[in-house]
């Protein structure tokens, strides 16, 4: 496995695969790797001649108030992760080589970065693409893969590869999860043992979402007050939103009738965690 750690550098041998008409394959990370990263690599490995997996925490896609300085690391073992996948290249660049003093131009996201967390994260979506499109630019892929986790952030970069007519192929890997059904997280390592627990309210709420449309239930209203319900009866999640949208345009629906994504953030202390589940009608 080779690694970059200059942009320019990874941007050079990019260019001669390429202009061998070979193919690269693409996850970014923020490393802090998990099996639900790995999976995704296990989605692109066959797919193309050459891996490459970036990591890289995007000081763009984090708030003031948020955890960009306590984000977790562990470069060591990250690396072994990759090795073990046949990542191909590794990536890791520092905040200050992919944003040099001078660094000015943003991209924006559209609507689809509006609503959920879009709406409780400020900047974030912009940021997200910003740091994406650069890297696209570096790696210059073939196909990127990214994870239904982050529902919402597949669906602003696949509207940012559409618009601008990026050559590039997105596509979205399932949500992996723990044994218990907990979505995986770079983040869970902070959860207490308490607020573990109390968290798999997340998909349990999403699970009985989708085994209430599966019966017939229809009205939003009905689901989105039993998903809330649910969650809240957790003395320690604190929900920062619980919605239910037309699962391709990210705008409200009265009624199922067209899958609708079931989406949540829900904080327990200060670890915000988010899932997602798409309910389709029969
Ligand atoms: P992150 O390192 O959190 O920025 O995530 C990097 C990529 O991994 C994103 O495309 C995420 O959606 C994806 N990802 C994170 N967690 C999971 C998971 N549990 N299952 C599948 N993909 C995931």
């Amino acid at each position: 496995m080779r690694k970059f750690s200059d942009p320019a550098a990874l941007q050079a041998w990019s260019s001669e695969v390429r202009a061998r008409g070979e193919t690269i394959g693409f996850v970014p990370t923020m490393g802090y790797l998990h099996a639900g990263h790995l999976s995704l690599m296990r989605i692109a490995r066959p797919k193309c001649d050459h891996l490459v997996v970036s990591i890289f925490v995007n000081p763009l896609q984090f708030g003031p108030n948020e955890d960009l300085d306590r984000y977790p690391r562990d470069e060591r073992g990250d690396f072994a992760k990759c090795e073990s996948q046949g990542v191909d290249v590794l990536f890791f660049p520092t905040p200050s080589t992919m944003y040099p003093d001078g660094f000015q131009t943003r991209i924006t996201a559209g609507p689809l970065a509006s609503p959920l967390c879009g709406a409780s994260r400020q900047g974030h979506f912009d940021g997200v693409v910003t740091v994406v499109l650069k890297l696209f630019n570096l790696v210059q892929p073939t196909l990127s893969v990214f994870g239904a986790k982050d529902y919402q952030q597949f669906q602003v970069i696949a509207a940012m590869v559409r618009d601008l007519n990026l050559t590039v192929e997105v596509e979205a890997g399932p949500i992996v999860r723990e044994d218990d059904g907990l979505a995986m997280s770079s983040r869970n390592v902070y959860l207490s043992d308490e607020q573990r627990l109390q968290a798999l309210s997340l998909n349990r709420a999403l699970a009985r979402a989708e085994q209430d449309v599966a019966g017939g239930e229809r009205r939003v209203a009905t689901l989105l007050a039993r998903a809330r319900a649910f969650i809240a009866a957790n003395p320690l999640a604190d929900i920062d939103y619980v919605e239910l949208l037309d699962a391709e345009k990210l705008t409200p629906v009265d009624h199922i009738e067209r899958p609708a994504v079931l989406a949540l953030a829900v904080r327990f202390g200060p670890t915000r965690l988010i899932d997602n589940r798409v309910l389709r009608p029969a």
